[in-house]
C-alpha cells in the first residue's frame, strides 16, 4: 500500500481549461480574428508591454542581434541544435514510405508530406526558453517545412537575444517578437501582416496551450504541451541529494509545476524532502520553485518497484526519471509517460537544454494517448492505392456493390457494379 510522505493537490485539465483561462482565450481569439493587426498591438501592449512599429524582425535586425552576442553562446547553439537535429534526422529515416500489392495488381501505399507551413511557439514570459526554438524549428526544417514562423514574447521589454539567434540558426523564415494568445491567434487566422500557417507547435504556459485546443482544427496542432511536470521513481540505490536538486530543477519551471517523487525507501523520500528544505531558500527561482514544491510536490513510498511503475504510469507525466539499479527495466515495464530518463547519468535538464531528444512533451495527463514533438508530427501520413488489373477490378467491384447496399450507399454499389460490368461482363442490377 502506498504511503505518502507528502501529499499534493495534483492537477487536471479542468484546472488548466478553467473558466476563466478559457474565457480570456475566447476573447482574445474573437478579437483578432475581426480586427487582426489592431487587435494583436492591442492585447501586445496590455500583457507584454510591447508595441513595437513592427513585431517581425528585419534580416539586418536579426544580424545586429545575433552580432552582440557572446560567442560561446552561439557555439553552444549550434552544439544543441545538431544533436536534436542528429536524433531528429534517424526519426526521420525510419519513416520509411511504404508500397504493397495486396492483391494481384492491387498496390497500396504510403507516404510522409511535410506540413506546408508551420508556427513555431517559443515561450519566454519568465526564462527565455532559446531550447524551444532548437526543438520546434529544426525539427520542422528536418522534416521538410518549406515556411516556419517563429514567435517569442519579450523578456521584460526587451528582445530575447538569445532566443532570436536560435531561431535563425535553426532556419526559421520569418522571426516575430510576439508572445500568449496574441501570437497563437494571429498564426493560426492570420492578420493583414501575418500570413497564416497549417499547423502550431511549441509548448506555453496554460494561455497559450488553451489558445492552441481552442484553435485546433482550423489549425493544426503538435500536441497539449502546457506547464512542466516531473516525477521521479527512486530505489534505496539513489541519491536523496540528487533526487532533491532534480526535483527542484523542473519546479522552478512555474508555480503550478508538479514534482513528485515515488519510492521503495522511505530514507530516500524523507532524506530528500530534507534537501529540497535546504536547497530552495537559496534557489535563486525560489519565487517558483517555492510554491511549486508546497502545493504540487509530492512524496510517495510503495512496497516495491512494480508498484512505483503502475504508480507512476497512473500519473502519465511529462517527465519520467529513473534512479533505481536496473534503470532500463522501466522501458518494458512502463507505459504512460512524454520522456523517459534512465539512471543518474542522465536528468530531465538533460532532455530540456542538450541532449537531442525533443522537450516539447506532453502535459495533464496527454502521454496516454500522445508522445512528445518529434519530426513525424511535422508529417502528414498520405495514402494512395492502384489497381493495375482488370479482373480484380471486377471482383472487388462485385463485393463493393454488395458491401455498400449492406449500408444503403447505392451510389457507391454503382461505382463497383460498373466495373464488374465492363471487366467481369457481370449485368447492371439497375
Ligand atoms: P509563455 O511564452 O508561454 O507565456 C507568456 C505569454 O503569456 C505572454 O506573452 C503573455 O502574452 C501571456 N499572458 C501572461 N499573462 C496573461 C494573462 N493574464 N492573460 C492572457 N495572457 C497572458 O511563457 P511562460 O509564461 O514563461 O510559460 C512557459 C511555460 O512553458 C511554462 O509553464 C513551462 O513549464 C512550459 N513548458 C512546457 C514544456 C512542455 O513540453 N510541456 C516545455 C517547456 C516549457
Amino acid at each position: 500500500m502506498p504511503t505518502s510522505l507528502k501529499s499534493a493537490r495534483t492537477k487536471s485539465f479542468a484546472d488548466v481549461a478553467q473558466d476563466e483561462v478559457r474565457e480570456r482565450v475566447l476573447a482574445i481569439i474573437g478579437d483578432i480574428r475581426s480586427t487582426g493587426d489592431a487587435a494583436v498591438r492591442t492585447y501586445s501592449e496590455t500583457f507584454d508591454r510591447w508595441s513595437p512599429e513592427s513585431f517581425r524582425l528585419s534580416d539586418e535586425r536579426v544580424q545586429e542581434i545575433i552580432a552582440g552576442l557572446d560567442p560561446q553562446v552561439i557555439t553552444d547553439i549550434v552544439f544543441v541544435q545538431a544533436q536534436v537535429r542528429g536524433f531528429a534526422e534517424v526519426q526521420l529515416a525510419s519513416m520509411a514510405d511504404v508500397e504493397v500489392e495486396t492483391l494481384p495488381g492491387v498496390f497500396l501505399g504510403h507516404k510522409h508530406v511535410p506540413v506546408q507551413s508551420v508556427g513555431a511557439y517559443v515561450p519566454g514570459g519568465k526564462y527565455p526558453l532559446t531550447a524551444s526554438a532548437h526543438m520546434t524549428i529544426v525539427t520542422a526544417k528536418t522534416a521538410g517545412v518549406p515556411r516556419v514562423v517563429a514567435c517569442t514574447p519579450p523578456i521584460r521589454g526587451e528582445i530575447p537575444a538569445a532566443t532570436v539567434a536560435a531561431m535563425h540558426l535553426a532556419g526559421a523564415d520569418e522571426i516575430w517578437i510576439l508572445g500568449g494568445v496574441q501570437a497563437v491567434a494571429a498564426m493560426a487566422v492570420g492578420t493583414e501582416t501575418m500570413s497564416k500557417v497549417d499547423l502550431i507547435a511549441g509548448p506555453g504556459n496554460a494561455y497559450v496551450a488553451e489558445a492552441k485546443r481552442q484553435l485546433y482544427g482550423e489549425v493544426g496542432i503538435d500536441l497539449f504541451a502546457g506547464p512542466t511536470e516531473i516525477l521521479v521513481v527512486a530505489d534505496e540505490h539513489a541519491d536523496p541529494f540528487l533526487v532533491a536538486v532534480d526535483l527542484l530543477s523542473q519546479a522552478e519551471h512555474g508555480p503550478e509545476s508538479p514534482a513528485v517523487l515515488i519510492t521503495t525507501s522511505e530514507r530516500v523520500g524523507r532524506e530528500t524532502m530534507a534537501h529540497i528544505e535546504a536547497i530552495l531558500p537559496g534557489m535563486p527561482t525560489a519565487d517558483y520553485a517555492g510554491p511549486a514544491w508546497r502545493d504540487f510536490g509530492q512524496v510517495t513510498v510503495v512496497d516495491d518497484l512494480d508498484e512505483a511503475y503502475a504508480l507512476a504510469d497512473s500519473y502519465a507525466f511529462e517527465h519520467v526519471q529513473i534512479l533505481t539499479a536496473d534503470p532500463r527495466e522501466a522501458l518494458d515495464k512502463m507505459r504512460n509517460y512524454g520522456a523517459l530518463f534512465l539512471g543518474e547519468n542522465t536528468c530531465v535538464s538533460y532532455g530540456d537544454k542538450v541532449i537531442g531528444t525533443n522537450h516539447v512533451l506532453p502535459t495533464l495527463g496527454a502521454a496516454r494517448y500522445t508522445g512528445g514533438l518529434w519530426v513525424g508530427k511535422y508529417l502528414r501520413t498520405v495514402t494512395y492505392q492502384e489497381v493495375r488489373n482488370t479482373e480484380t477490378s471486377g471482383e472487388l467491384g462485385r463485393v463493393c456493390g454488395r458491401a455498400a447496399r449492406v449500408e444503403l450507399f447505392e451510389g457507391h454499389a454503382r461505382s463497383g457494379d460498373v466495373r464488374a460490368a465492363q471487366y467481369l461482363g457481370d449485368s447492371y442490377p439497375w
